[in-house]
């Protein structure tokens, strides 16, 4: 089987796509709008913080890549108002979506369920697990428009398996899978493919979060895992439909 990490990608992998990315902000979306722009993608970065998506916009114009587009929605509270606006925003600017890649999350509390706050609960089904759901039932029309286009769900180790303590943010991870698989096996566009894709550790703010005793520079960064990233997106995985992979494999 082939490892992810090794791939690589040609430079202009993803040139001319219409790439939609949440929590292009920060973290592992930030590297990824980057890393995906560089291979020739025109990247809609999406995330709640405007003053972090107009830093990357810059940073993207400044390295000469295809002029990026800016959506700043906050996802646990979007109304069908808001989602009706980003389809109408996306189609009047582009006309069609070549993929998209559901990154944003959030990590919730490390607490066992028994003591679980359920406001938390709540906020982590919204962001995790109801907007992605929403978000591509909503752009399936101009999903359907590409040629080829890619869904990618960010997964995580806990979304293969429960573990102890990691609550809902365990149980919105094992649901995407669910929401990926299903939307794969349902098969109503054939042009559209769903997987997942599990990062691993990876040095940003939310692993920080969860475990704070460790010293962040032993663990890859976002850039280190952007091969399994292009690959999902790009054509080189034009046959994978439902499945789930770890980056760092
Ligand atoms: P970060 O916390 O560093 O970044 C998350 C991004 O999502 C931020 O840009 C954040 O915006 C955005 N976001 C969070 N909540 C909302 C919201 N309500 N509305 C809009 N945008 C929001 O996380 P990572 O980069 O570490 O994680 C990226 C993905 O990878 C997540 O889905 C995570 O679960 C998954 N993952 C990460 C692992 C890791 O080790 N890092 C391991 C396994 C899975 P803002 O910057 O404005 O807060």
């Amino acid at each position: 089987m082939m490892k992810y990490s090794e791939y690589q990608p040609r430079p202009d992998l993803l040139k001319d796509r219409i790439i939609l990315i949440t929590g292009a902000g920060d973290g592992i979306g930030r590297a990824a709008a980057l890393s995906y722009a560089l291979h020739g993608a025109t990247v809609v970065l999406h995330g709640r913080t405007l003053n972090k998506l107009e830093v990357i916009y810059d940073e993207i114009e400044g390295l000469g890549a295809p002029q990026p587009a800016i959506l700043p929605l906050q996802l646990s509270s979007a109304s069908p108002r808001d989602y009706e606006l980003l389809v109408d925003t996306l189609e009047r600017q582009f006309g069609r979506l070549d993929g998209i890649l559901h990154n944003a999350g959030i990590l919730g509390e490390r607490t066992e369920l028994e003591n679980y706050p359920v406001d938390v609960w709540d906020d982590v089904m919204a962001v995790n697990l109801r907007a992605p759901f929403v978000m591509t039932q909503e752009l399936m029309p101009l999903l359907k428009k590409s040629e080829h286009a890619s869904v990618v769900f960010a997964s995580s180790g806990v979304g293969r398996e429960t573990r102890e303590r990691w609550g809902a943010y365990s149980v919105s991870k094992i649901a995407i899978e669910a929401v990926s698989q299903l939307f794969a096996k349902e098969n109503t566009s054939p042009n559209i493919r769903f997987n997942c894709i599990n990062p691993g550790a990876t040095r940003t703010a939310m692993r920080a979060k969860a475990y704070p005793d460790e010293d962040p520079k032993t663990l890859p960064t976002p850039e280190n895992i952007m091969p399994a990233y292009l690959y999902l997106m790009g054509d080189d995985s034009l046959h994978m439909n439902g499945q789930s992979i770890d980056a760092q494999d």
